[in-house]
């Protein structure tokens, strides 16, 4: 019998169900002890067993399920069967409560794109900063980012033993955004959170140009995010090449989703469409509030060294 719900909401209620198991795997690859280490193009861009591993769990469980969709996943990996045990046939039933926004009730499965990032924050999560490291799948339709799923597998980790360990955190344009509690920084502070990894002189002047009150330097995109939405940060500030579609669609999202905004370095919009190459080559800019003030700040020195 065909389902009642569109099939947006059935998508993200798998993504949701898909990325919890992800936070499992996550989990459990640090448990057994061997990371599996690899160097794709260099010592700071990293895979893990748990990159791999998640790679295969989020695409085939969703492939299984709608066959038609585009899916793009960040890690290149030989094609092999996948093991059952790593297949999620489940849905978040909260998410099929929700009502879906009417200018998407009529999308069909292969009109839509999603962006696979397995393991955000791999070069933190061989280092032990375990809450830098989140699962991204973002959903995008006519080269937009229309809604997204983002697990933090070790959510509290540092909170003690009572506390319950990981989230999924997941949002809809025109629905909202959900999972967490949003929360502003004080009016008038400027504080930036930028790259641990991957610094270099055209980052640390762009930030330097923001005038900040304080500087966080943490790792992976959708853990920036996050702490956008939660008050630890007010702008996303990285002005450099090296931060891809599948690291940007699912945070953009959440973002767009509570009214902030997330655009290249020179306030272009991203695309998402299938076509387009993955390289954000003209950096992120990324706030809940005040955007105009953080992109109003970005040298032109900076600007005409990125190019879109
Ligand atoms: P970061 O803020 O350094 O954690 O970067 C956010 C995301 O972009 C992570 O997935 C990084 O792996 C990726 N990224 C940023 N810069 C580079 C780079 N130079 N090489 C490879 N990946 C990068
Ligand atoms: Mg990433
Ligand atoms: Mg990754």
């Amino acid at each position: 019998m065909a389902s009642s719900h569109t099939v947006l909401m059935r998508l993200v209620a798998s993504a949701y169900s898909i990325a919890q198991k992800a936070g499992t795997i996550v989990r459990r690859v640090i448990a057994e002890g061997d990371l599996g280490i690899v160097e794709k193009t260099c010592a700071t861009d990293l895979q893990t067993k748990a990159d791999r591993l998640v790679q295969m769990s989020i695409c085939s469980s969703l492939a299984r399920k709608f066959p038609k969709l585009t899916i793009i996943g960040e890690e290149d990996l030989p094609p092999e069967d996948v093991d059952q045990e790593l297949i999620e046939d489940g849905q978040w039933e909260e998410i099929l409560k929700q009502p879906c926004p009417s200018q998407y009730s009529a999308i069909k499965e292969e009109d839509l794109v999603v962006w696979v990032d397995p393991l955000d924050g791999t070069k933190e999560y061989t280092e032990g900063l375990l809450d830098n490291v989140t699962v991204l799948i973002g959903i995008a339709y006519e080269g937009k980012a229309i809604a997204g799923v983002i697990n933090q597998p070790y959510y509290n980790y540092q909170a003690g033993p009572a506390a319950v360990l990981g989230r999924t955190i997941w949002g809809v344009l025109g629905l909202g955004a959900f999972g967490f509690q949003l929360k502003e920084v004080p009016a008038g502070k400027h504080i930036i959170t930028t790259t641990r990894s991957h610094n270099s002189q055209l980052v640390t002047d762009c930030v330097a140009a923001m005038n900040p009150d304080d500087v966080l330097r943490v790792g992976g995109a959708g853990n920036k995010i996050i702490q956008l939405i939660e008050g630890k940060a007010s702008a996303y500030v990285f002005a450099s090449p090296g931060c891809k579609k599948w690291d940007t669609c699912a945070p953009e999202v959440i973002l767009h989703a509570v009214g902030g905004k997330l655009t290249d370095i020179h306030g272009n919009a991203l695309q998402y469409n299938k076509e387009v190459k993955h390289m954000n080559s003209a950096g992120v800019l990324a706030t809940l509030r005040n955007y105009d003030y953080y992109a109003s700040r970005v040298p032109e020195s900076v600007k005409n060294v990125l190019v879109p």
